[in-house]
């Protein structure tokens, strides 16, 4: 894959990645990545990362075929902020991620000071997620109070999403849990439901 800067001689790209599930034993040392040392971490991610067929799908279509085996990573770095432990990862500066619990939380662009305004992933958005998105968006809101011809992209969310969007915010605001766990709960208790009939009938 080309980036349009220049990273040095020979580089092609540059990738941040993230642990979504740090939990789960890993591929190659049998612990959650919570609990690896350094070079336990640094094993698990690269494997992970060449185990994957749909990163190594996309590569091969961007590079004529060629897949992710065929370019060296020629450097790897953790996060300089993390510190490893057996007990956990611990970062020196906690991460803000927007949860269900820091939504209450987040404030507008706009404040009380008249020519002070917030921009950042942590403010109030429509992409409604600590991400690069949320911090453009913010940006171009912040923007706006000040230069009223500034557009603010409004966020794409197809169909399927949007209404999903809809029933998770009226669960969100009736305090319920997550619409995937509500989801889950309702097939498991159809599901036993089901078995126990079929055993009582049988
Ligand atoms: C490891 C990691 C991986 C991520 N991966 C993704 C991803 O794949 N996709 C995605 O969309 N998002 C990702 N994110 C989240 C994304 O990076 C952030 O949501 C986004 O950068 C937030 O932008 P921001 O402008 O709000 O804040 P920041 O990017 O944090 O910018 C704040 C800036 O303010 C500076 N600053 C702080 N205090 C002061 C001060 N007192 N004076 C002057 N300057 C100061 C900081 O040095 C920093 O440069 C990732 C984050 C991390 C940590």
């Amino acid at each position: 894959m080309a980036f349009p800067h220049d990273l040095g001689e020979e580089v092609q790209s540059l990738w941040t990645c993230t642990a979504c599930v740090a939990t789960v034993p890993g591929i190659v040392h049998g612990k959650p990545l919570r609990n690896c040392t350094k070079s336990e971490f640094m094993d698990e991610v690269l494997a992970q990362i060449r185990a994957s067929e749909a990163l190594d799908g996309m590569i091969r279509r961007a590079n004529g075929g060629r897949g992710l085996e065929e370019f060296a990573i020629l450097k790897a770095e953790v996060w300089d902020e993390w510190e490893f432990d057996p007990s956990g990862i611990t970062p020196e500066q906690p991460k803000w991620v927007t949860t269900t619990n820091t939504r209450d939380h987040r404030p507008c662009q706009a404040t009380s000071i008249p020519n002070l305004v917030l921009a950042g992933a942590h403010t109030e958005t429509e992409a409604d997620i600590w991400s690069i998105e949320g911090a453009v968006e913010s940006g171009r809101r912040a923007a706006k109070i000040f230069e009223p011809e500034v557009v603010v992209k409004p966020q794409h969310k197809p169909l399927a999403l949007k209404f999903t969007s809809w029933v998770d915010d009226a669960f969100f605001a009736l305090r319920l849990p997550h619409v995937l766990s509500v989801i889950g709960a309702l097939v498991g208790a159809g599901l036993a439901i089901g078995l126990y009939e079929l055993i009582v009938r049988s």
